[in-house]
């Protein structure tokens, strides 16, 4: 283990982080890129492979039609270029994962070049440009379980070799770990709407590697770079990446210089640890695979799969502020999946009330869900009966504190809102005579009160509508109670 020199104090200003990310993820296609096995996640280890993604002598890959679309349309979704004819290639390497010895993947010829996601920055949106998406294919995975007495094994688990992959690399735009993770998080977004990623981090369906240097303030060159490898969670992401530009600027400063170097992010000590020095680098002796024809895409059939790309997150946020009035900020909040706009847009309709709406979700909502780990989908109540309830707090039949209780109840009661405040006796007291009776009992019982009010102390009333509220359970009509208690505090002067 190796401790990072910490920076020198101050010496952090002077400095500009420079940060690029290639993210695989794994496309969500039933069967593997170049043959027919499934690709279904937790079954038991090598059930799930065939002469050709075991890499046996003899065999021929032939290319999943879906795996191409999907990542078409990705590429398309970003604004890529695609590429009529791009080419895989072979990508050599030993490791025990890699039956064949080498990875189909595509190199100097890829699907996609350019496009561009958004990303949050400050106060304002900042664009990171792609430089390429290639399609290719998975390795196995290598297991350490635990042998007889403690010791180390070693096991290999190919149902995860040949799962079709895009790797989205970056241009270096970004520059700290917070643009890092939001760069992931829409990213991830996009993959979702388009329903091409399941992007289950913990599973390894997204995961990236972050190549980080630093350079002074003002420089336009870029400094050494080094790259720490499969970062499986926003998480390590954000610490990787700050603890590597820390370690940088802690090392420059002191006399010393970067070297390029691969690393591997140690989540449970918190520093990244060197896997291979650029001497060690891995020459992977691209060539084109001769086992694949050149992908040549039909224009026409890529204007299909564009015609077929659903509402994506930035054109929906844009959407729900311009059709429902909302600030930007719920726009943002109420994408996180399609389910939960589609559902908010259900409350707006049904209530009348979109702002109000929008608040009841990303307050009341959204707290329960996030108690409970809860998608929108699995929430207990449906969006016809939140607009029901949203409704009648909008046009002011209930108060917004009744409608808490309300809400409570809901959760587990499936009956109507306006079911529920009759059966829990929540209908609003906004009648004059029991409006009175209630003041006349709240003034009787606080004699005290009562008469430094009398002698002038107006801030007393404050005390009296806190008072009769309380009594009320929250039901009594404001305005009429404040009427009713200075009839009250009159009467029995
Ligand atoms: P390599 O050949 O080492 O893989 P590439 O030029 O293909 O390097 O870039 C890989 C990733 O590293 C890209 O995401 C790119 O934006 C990023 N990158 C390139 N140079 C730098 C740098 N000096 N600092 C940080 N990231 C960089
Ligand atoms: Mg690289
Ligand atoms: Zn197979």
């Amino acid at each position: 283990m190796s401790t990072a020199p910490k920076a020198i104090a101050g010496a952090r200003e002077r400095y500009e982080p420079v940060i690029g990310l290639e993210v695989h993820a794994q496309l969500k296609t039933a069967s593997k890129i170049f043959c027919c096995c499934s690709t279904r996640f937790g079954a038991p280890p090598n059930t799930q492979v065939c002469p050709v993604c075991l890499g046996l002598p003899g065999v021929l890959p032939v290319l999943n039609e879906r795996a191409v679309r999907d990542a078409v349309m990705v590429g398309l979704a970003v604004g890529s270029k695609i590429a009529l004819r791009s080419v895989f290639a072979r990508k050599n390497y030993f490791y025990p994962d890699l039956p064949k010895g080498y990875q189909i993947s595509q190199y100097d010829r890829p699907l996609c070049e350019g496009g561009s996601i958004d990303i949050r920055s400050g106060e304002g949106w900042k664009r990171i440009g792609l430089v390429r998406i290639h399609l290719e294919e998975d390795a196995g995975k290598s297991l350490h379980p635990e042998g007889r007495a403690g010791i180390h094994t070693t096991r290999v688990d190919l149902n995860r070799a040949g799962v079709p992959l895009i790797e989205i690399v970056s241009e270096p735009d970004i520059r700290s770990g917070e643009e890092a993770t939001d760069y992931m998080a829409r990213l991830r977004q996009i993959l979702v709407y388009l329903d091409v990623c399941d992007g289950n981090m913990e599973e390894g369906s997204l995961r990236c590697d972050a190549n980080v240097s630093v350079r002074p303030k003002g420089s336009t060159s870029f400094g050494t770079k080094t790259e720490i490898k499969n970062l499986n969670s926003f998480r390590f992401v954000d610490r990787a990446i700050a603890y590597e530009i820390e370690r940088q600027i802690g090392l420059i400063e002191s006399g010393g210089r970067v070297v390029q170097e691969t690393l591997l992010w140690n989540s449970e000590q918190g520093v990244a640890e060197s896997m291979r020095s650029k001497e060690e680098a891995h020459d992977y002796r691209y060539f084109p695979e001769p086992d694949l024809l050149p992908l040549d895409l039909d224009p026409a059939w890529i204007e299909s799969v564009r015609a077929s790309l659903p509402e994506l997150p930035h054109a929906l946020r844009e959407r729900l502020v311009r059709e429902h009035g909302i600030p930007e900020y719920d726009a943002e909040v109420l994408i996180e999946t399609r389910s939960l706009a589609s559902y908010y847009e259900d409350v707006a309709a049904r209530s009348g009330q979109p702002k109000l709406a929008s608040n009841w979700i990303m307050t009341e909502v959204n707290a329960i869900r996030n108690r409970d780990g809860l998608s929108i989908e699995r929430f207990p109540i449906q969006a016809d009966r939140l607009g029901a309830l949203v409704g009648m707090i909008g046009a002011g039949s209930i108060s917004g504190k009744i409608g808490k209780q309300v809400f409570e109840h809901m959760l587990t009661d499936p009956a109507a809102p306006d079911e529920i405040v009759k059966r829990h006796g929540l209908l609003p007291i906004d009648d004059e005579a029991s409006l009175l009776e209630l003041a006349d009992e709240i003034v009787a019982a606080n004699p005290g009160p009562a008469a430094e009010f009398r002698a002038g102390k107006e801030k007393t009333f404050g005390f009296f509508v806190g008072q009769a509220m309380k009594r009320s359970g929250g039901r009594a009509h404001p305005e009429k109670l404040q009427a009713a208690l200075r009839a009250a505090l009159a009467k029995q002067a």
